[in-house]
């Protein structure tokens, strides 16, 4: 076996990744990046967050025009051409991803095309090649969760195959309420299928802020969307006209549909790498722990993003990455945050960070909340916006925001604003006492906290 040296070598070119070998270049480390894709981006770019993106838009863009009337304007029927909408999305997707091949070239970072292994401690297989290493970072993300049991059939999906766009099902069920299940709901349901989701929890969105969920939970049916929550399928048949669930718990009875989308979670690829032949355990959820800078149980390796466990979200890899780049090339650095933002780029959108009013209640944190409507947003309302809601959760005694809460059109941009205070420990003052432009959706941040306070004047 020929056999290969690499000062820090990282395993996955995903978010996490590549901004782990870029941050590593970047500091004066050569650096090989192995994946077994034929573009880097990993997940989030190839089959992920930004295809889904691309699908939202155009679901969008179809439910603009279907409400186009309301404002006088009115298109003829709307017909969607499959092709070229994959066609678009794939252009987006090549030219990101064509972006990070450019980018890894200025950086002189050895990229390798394979499914690397390691073989020994200090050792790891790459398409048949030894390749020894100082340093080396376990970035290969998470899988689809299967559900047990469930038979072979093309028609049951996973969140790549809803993405690949084949067909648009006359019937869609989607099995799970969480992001994947809410954002594949709006885009298909957009493209005119009949959507049913079934979530076991008795929200959809579960962990998330219920009065927020409840909007959403309300768009959702105006488009057309059965929610069944609180509800089991016990059992799935492929039969040739259709695959038929059975559903136990908030709805009984049959579903019949044309695809089925599994969207139950994700799961750590841990087991995916001999992890434990290099001395990093794996545990039984495919996990591979690590400290607040990245580092495993064995000295000189590393691992970051999904791999690490939840949050399963990209930015959080990508921050892990420049840790692990920093502290495996004699910096200090740690990510010391569990302020980790998560949207939902649902129609609205929702988007939440830090506590919410239940778990802040759960775990006996002195709190109150304050709230905005978005009905009384003349930015809302005159940009076509519908219900929302801003809400924060904040220290009654200090006035530290310590969550937030957004529900509504572009909620995942006004996110930022609320993160940053929390992560500066802005109190409602702060937020309040800064002037937010008018009209924008910002300042149903301010008028939340104005509220809190007792000086909002535009309720
Ligand atoms: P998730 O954990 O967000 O949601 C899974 C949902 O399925 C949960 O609501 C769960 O209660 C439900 N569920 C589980 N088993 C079920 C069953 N047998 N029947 C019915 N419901 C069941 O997972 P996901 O939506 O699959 O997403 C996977 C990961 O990818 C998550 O970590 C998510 O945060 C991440 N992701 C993020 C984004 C984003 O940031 N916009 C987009 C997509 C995915």
């Amino acid at each position: 076996m020929a056999e290969h040296h690499a000062d820090f070598i990282v395993l996955g070119a995903g978010p996490g990744g590549y901004a782990c070998a870029f941050r590593a270049a970047d500091l004066g480390r050569k650096v090989v990046l192995v994946d077994p894709r034929a573009t880097l981006g990993g997940v989030c770019l190839n089959e992920g967050c930004i295809p889904s993106k691309a699908l939202l838009h155009a679901a969008e863009i179809i439910r603009e025009a279907r409400h186009g009337g309301e404002w006088g304007i009115s298109t003829g029927k709307i017909s969607v051409d499959l092709d070229t909408l994959r066609a678009r999305k794939d252009g987006i997707v090549a030219q990101l991803t064509g972006g990070l091949g450019a980018l890894s070239k200025r950086r002189k970072v050895k990229t390798l095309r394979g499914a690397a292994k390691f073989i020994g401690p200090k050792t790891l297989e790459i398409d048949g090649e030894a390749w020894t290493f100082d340093q080396a970072v376990i970035a290969v993300g998470s899988s689809p969760v299967r559900l047990p049991g469930w038979p072979d059939d093309p028609r049951i999906w996973d969140s790549t195959d809803a993405l690949a766009l084949r067909e648009i099902p006359k019937r869609l069920a989607i099995v799970g309420g969480g992001i994947i299940g809410l954002e594949m709901a709006t885009v298909y349901a957009a493209l005119g299928a009949q959507v049913t989701v079934i979530e076991f929890m008795d929200q959809i969105a579960p962990g998330a802020d219920r009065e927020a969920v409840a909007i959403l939970r309300r768009a959702f049916e105006r488009e057309g969307i059965t929610i069944h929550t609180g509800t089991r399928v016990t059992a799935v048949n492929a039969t040739k006209p259709a695959l038929i669930l059975d559903c136990s718990g908030g709805f009984t009875g049959e579903i019949k549909a044309d695809a089925v989308i599994q969207a139950v979670g994700r799961r750590a690829n841990g087991e995916a790498v001999n992890a434990p032949v290099a001395g990093v355990s794996v545990d039984e959820r495919g996990i591979i722990a690590v400290n607040a800078s990245c580092e495993t149980e064995v000295k000189g390796i590393f691992a970051i993003g999904d791999v690490t466990g939840n949050p399963m979200l990209a930015h959080r890899a990508t921050h892990q990455g420049h840790v692990a780049a920093e502290v495996a090339s004699g910096h200090a650095a740690a990510l010391d945050t569990d302020l980790i933002p998560s949207v939902a780029y649902t129609s609205p959108e929702l988007a939440w960070a830090g506590l919410t009013q239940a778990q802040a209640k759960e775990r006996s944190i002195p709190h109150k909340t304050a709230s905005f409507p978005w009905a009384a947003s003349g930015r809302n309302l005159s940009s076509g916006g519908g219900d929302g809601l801003t809400k924060l959760v904040y220290c009654p005694e200090s006035h530290r925001i310590l969550g937030a809460t957004l529900i509504g059109r572009n909620a995942g941009e006004l996110l930022a604003e609320c993160v940053l205070a929390m992560e500066m420990g802005a109190t409602l003052e702060d937020i309040a006492l800064t002037v937010h432009a008018h009209p924008t959706l910002s300042e149903t941040v301010a008028f939340a906290a104005e509220r809190a306070l007792g000086t909002l004047t535009d309720l």
